[in-house]
């Protein structure tokens, strides 16, 4: 029987700027990017999110191609989906967020579908802490782990009832910017350090183009990412990334500082497709051939042979 792996997070419309180009609606949300990137393991995955009745039918219908259970996606009718607009700057690794209407994201009271109540692994994606706590409420049995992601927005308006949930977390994964404001720490060891003293025993930090780190206990892992000639649109490298890192546990059923180690080079993997296409389209036509070939240029990209004393 496959694992399950429920996500909580937003399904949204994105307008995006990079130095390269420009789109002005384009299918976005943390669940839509986490998903999406989830459905290429043999997973069963299923989204919890929110949307209004603008959100378009093909798009539901190219996640239900993908296998991936919308059964707890409420349509507000009336109501206009999530909506976030960002420009990413000459380096491509920092954005200014333009704007940001939460829409029908401020009547969200999420519901777990009785089916997924038990799900071995639930991702809770950045989104209002208070939405995060109440989808963990539902789960009629602990988890085996509960991954969180967050970011600044979260941050400075709903600090106390984030604080309330990182306790709840076994693994936090969040990006070096975030890290440094979630503890006021400028070493980002010392940010883990802290986070690890707050609840999650792991610890990821995200480091955009020059790869993430992964913290447990005293034990420390880089991976890099990708090289890239050609990077088109960031947005969503970060979902794409702990929904493939998410899935890749679920498929192997292994809950280990080493099972995270080979999660975290496919959650790059899954990253690199996502910034090579404005939006999620790369994720949309992944094929396990291209995965393959990807997770064979990490393999030497990292691989070096030296003579130890
Ligand atoms: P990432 O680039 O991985 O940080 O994720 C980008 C996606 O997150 C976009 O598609 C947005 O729709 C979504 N997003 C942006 N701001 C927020 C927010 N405050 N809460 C939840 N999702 C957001």
């Amino acid at each position: 029987m496959k694992n399950k792996l429920l996500v909580v997070g937003t399904m949204a419309y994105d307008a995006i700027e990079t130095p390269f180009d420009k789109v002005d609606k384009i299918l976005g949300g943390c669940a839509t990017y986490i998903a999406l990137a989830a459905s290429q393991l043999d997973v069963e995955v299923s989204v919890i999110s929110i949307i209004g009745d603008d959100f378009e039918e093909a798009h539901l219908e190219m996640l239900r191609k993908r296998n991936i259970d919308l059964s707890g996606v409420e349509t507000i009718a009336g109501g206009k989906t999530f909506f976030w607009s960002g420009r990413y700057h000459n380096d491509l690794n920092t954005r200014t967020t333009l704007q940001t209407d939460l829409n029908v994201l401020m009547q969200f009271d999420p519901k777990v579908p009785t089916a997924w109540t038990k799900s071995e692994i639930v991702l809770l994606g950045n989104l209002n802490p208070l939405n995060q706590a109440a989808v963990l409420d539902q789960m009629t049995s602990r988890p085996k782990l509960v991954i969180m992601d967050t970011m600044n927005y979260w941050m400075d308006s709903f600090r106390s009832e984030l604080d309330a949930v990182i306790p709840r977390v076994d693994v936090l994964c969040i990006n070096d910017e975030e890290a440094r404001q979630l503890t006021a720490q400028n070493s980002l060891v010392k940010a883990a350090k802290m986070i690890q003293q707050m609840g999650p025993k792991y610890v990821i930090i995200k480091k955009g183009e020059h790869g993430a780190l992964l913290f447990h206990k005293e034990e420390v892992f880089c991976a890099p990412a990708l090289p890239l000639e050609e990077i088109f649109d960031p947005t969503g490298a970060g979902d794409s990334f702990v929904g493939g890192f998410a899935a890749y546990l679920a498929q192997t059923g292994t809950i280990s500082f080493e099972a995270m180690k080979s999660a975290i080079v496919y959650a790059s993997a899954m990253a690199s497709f996502t910034v090579e296409k404005f939006g999620p389209q790369n994720l949309e036509t992944l094929t396990e051939e291209k995965i393959q070939q990807r997770l064979r240029a990490f393999d030497q990209l990292t691989k070096f042979e030296i003579d130890l004393a």
